[in-house]
């Protein structure tokens, strides 16, 4: 009988049967208050758990990072390198070549292949139709764009947005090995196949590449769907929502 009853029963006795209304509160359960809901945020419920490991690339070979570029001080000394030179015959066909752009202590670093038209056009990264797509996926994994930094495996716009061809990457990718090794990212975001194929030396197809942590310089890697497949196909719109929540626990380890 817990405590209350008792108490009515007892003071009814001594009222000779009378009603009694006992004006106290009732007394805090003495069971101990459950714990605070931890608050998951939205973004993680339903995220599939990191995959095990994919494949590990290093680029500590000096011929990888071309020339001088390893002496280059910082980010804004590389943007000047590729501003003011040309390294492929893409170059001399662009309006403005587009480095990359933010945090120079971002924990992320996303990469996509190329330049498109409006990229040309402002010499910024991913600020067209794929780049609006691009700013809801942080959105949704509540990463500000300007936490993050932004570039491209090619700097200059390939015709008509072709993928980049072999000997372009070759001549380019130096910039994005020596930007990533300035930034030193918590984990790497290569958006489409050929980002991810580059990045990683391989010829997999992204179907391969997809849902494993990969390692580049000991960085995890993550590599899913390009924004502009996404506009395309919007049935790759699931599986890149997974790929960016495993992304986005990694950048929080
Ligand atoms: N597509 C890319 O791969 N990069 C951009 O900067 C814009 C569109």
């Amino acid at each position: 009988m817990d405590e209350l009853r008792r108490r009515y029963l007892r003071q009814q006795a001594e009222l000779g049967g009378a009603e009694v209304i006992l004006a106290e509160p009732l007394a805090a359960s003495s069971a101990p208050p459950p714990p605070p809901a931890t608050a998951q945020p939205k973004w993680l419920r339903g995220a599939p758990p990191i995959p095990g490991p994919g494949l590990a690339v290093t680029t500590a070979d000096p011929m990888l990072l071309g020339n001088d570029l390893a002496n280059l001080p910082t980010l804004d000394a590389v943007a000047e390198r590729i501003r003011t030179t040309y390294c492929c015959g893409l170059c001399p066909a662009r309006t403005n070549a587009v480095p990359g752009e933010g945090n120079p202590d971002a924990g992320m670093v996303l990469v996509g292949e190329g330049p498109g038209a409006t990229e040309d056009a402002t010499g910024r990264p991913f600020v067209g139709q794929a780049g609006k797509l691009l700013d809801g996926i942080l959105e949704a994994i509540e990463v500000p764009r300007t936490s993050v930094y932004i570039t491209n495996i090619v700097k200059c716009r390939p015709p008509q947005n072709r993928k980049p061809l072999p000997d372009e990457i070759a001549a380019c990718i130096p910039y994005l090995h020596r930007q990533l090794e300035l930034i030193r990212p918590k984990v790497i975001v290569a958006m489409g196949g050929t980002a991810g194929e580059a990045m990683l030396g391989v010829r997999k197809g992204l179907g391969e590449l997809r849902n494993k942590v990969h390692t580049y310089n000991g960085i995890p890697l993550i590599v899913t769907y390009h924004p502009a497949a996404l506009l395309r196909n919007p049935n790759w719109k699931k599986p890149t929502w997974d790929d960016v929540r495993i992304a986005r626990q990694l950048l929080d380890r």
